[in-house]
């Protein structure tokens, strides 16, 4: 066949998967590799006073002048694969982010580079510049709006957030600190076998607390000791080893043993398991 085929990604909505969330070399997937006949999709922001049709064109050409190939070019709005290059004959076919609209020659160059001979140089360059742009890469669609609700009856998420972030978090984490955190929906009463207290969603940058921990006879410090093991998540990377993700990392449970009431925590939890699942 003789057909090169090769991407960028950038996997804006990677969670915790074992994929690094870097942009990157990443294998095409078949649906944003098949070349289609859009020719200018997408909602490209930036120089909005100028056409985009002009502007497509202006790369087309400058793609050209650069190549000794001759090249077909697709504009794309991928969320993943910002660039999929193929040959067809003599023929190179692009497909490329709307973002390459912003990229400068050099920047093109570099691409041009990359897709024939694999340069690494190349590449790196590349990926700056997808990175740098990213902010163009279209946002998931997000299916619900969050509503949060960090004031309980009993205990206030945030106030408790604040004051677990600022004594045990590093100074550095916890300048720049950006998680959100809420009580859970509340659920009917009703006899579990189990009970999840706190969870952590990446992609939301969400810390949640189980409702039946927001009651007079729960302490603070165990509420406390939720939300600090919800903040490590959020400040903790998950671990891929042989192929496996890890989010309890030996540095988790080392950092997890910081908090003064670690004990008291896992006591007060295994005394009153049987109330917690009840409430
Ligand atoms: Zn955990």
């Amino acid at each position: 066949m003789g057909t090169t085929q090769l991407s960028f990604g950038f996997d804006s909505a990677a969670t915790d998967t074992c994929v690094p969330k870097r942009v990157g070399i990443r294998p095409t997937s078949s649906a944003e590799a098949r070349p289609s006949s859009v020719s200018a999709g997408g909602s490209p922001r930036g120089e909005g006073a100028r056409p985009l049709d002009e502007r497509a064109q202006e790369l087309r050409r400058t793609l050209a002048s650069l190549c000794s190939r001759p090249i077909a070019l697709t504009l794309t709005d991928n969320r993943r694969s910002m660039v999929v290059a193929r040959r067809r004959g003599d023929a190179l076919v692009l497909r490329l982010h709307h973002m390459f609209l912003e990229a400068d020659p050099d920047t093109l160059r570099s691409l041009l580079t990359w897709v024939e001979r694999h340069e690494p140089q190349a590449g790196v360059r590349v990926d700056a510049f997808v990175t740098v742009h990213r902010q163009l890469i279209r946002p998931r669609p997000s299916t619900a709006v969050l509503r949060l609700t960090p004031m309980g009856r009993f205990h206030d998420l945030r106030a408790i957030l604040e004051q677990v972030a600022c004594r045990y978090l590093e100074p550095e984490e916890w300048a720049s600190l950006d998680v959100r955190i809420s009580w859970g929906k509340r659920a009917p009463s009703r006899r579990r076998r189990s009970i999840q207290l706190g969870s952590y969603v990446r992609e939301d940058r969400l810390i949640r607390v189980h409702r039946a921990l927001d009651a007079e006879w729960v302490p603070r410090f165990f509420v406390e000791a939720v939300v600090y093991h919800e903040l490590l998540h959020h400040q903790i990377p998950v671990e891929c080893v042989n192929g496996r993700r890890r989010v309890h990392t030996p540095e988790f449970r080392v950092r997890e043993a910081l908090f003064e009431r670690h004990a008291d925590a896992n006591a007060f939890e295994r005394d009153h398991l049987g109330q917690l699942l009840r409430s």
